[in-house]
């Protein structure tokens, strides 16, 4: 997509802070921090967001969620635990609309969110 920012950062137009990368997907840091440890984790594929699924991307989730694991241990996150948020359009707060999965650790995370 040409003017989407995280398809920018996938096509190395613009920096990102990249932790993990594969044929499939991205991990990259969160310009705007929330948490000690927040990073992205988006299909290189350019979909919406989750409501934008189609069939065949679902195994793309599955392979999202597995890195999501090994990157939290790798972090040092796993052990006292993290959040996985997906934010879905305009009530769910989304801005980019490229799926994301924002992982957020380091602190204790209140609930419920805003
Ligand atoms: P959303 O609100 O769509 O769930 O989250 C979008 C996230 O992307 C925000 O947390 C925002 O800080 C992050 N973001 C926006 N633009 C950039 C960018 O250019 N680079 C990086 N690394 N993160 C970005």
């Amino acid at each position: 997509m040409l003017d989407c920012i995280f398809c920018k950062i996938i096509n190395k137009e613009i920096p990102g802070d990249i932790l993990y990368e594969d044929n499939d997907m991205m991990a990259f840091k969160d310009v705007n921090p929330q948490a000690p440890v927040h990073f992205l984790v988006v299909p290189k594929k350019h979909i919406e967001n989750i409501m934008a699924l189609s069939e065949g991307d679902y195994e793309l989730l599955e392979k999202i969620f597995k890195r999501i694991n090994l990157l939290a241990k790798e972090l040092g996150i796993a052990d006292n635990g993290f959040r996985i948020v997906n934010n879905c359009n305009q009530d769910g707060g989304q801005t980019v609309m490229h799926l994301h999965f924002h992982v957020l650790g380091g602190r204790f995370m209140q609930w419920p969110p805003g």
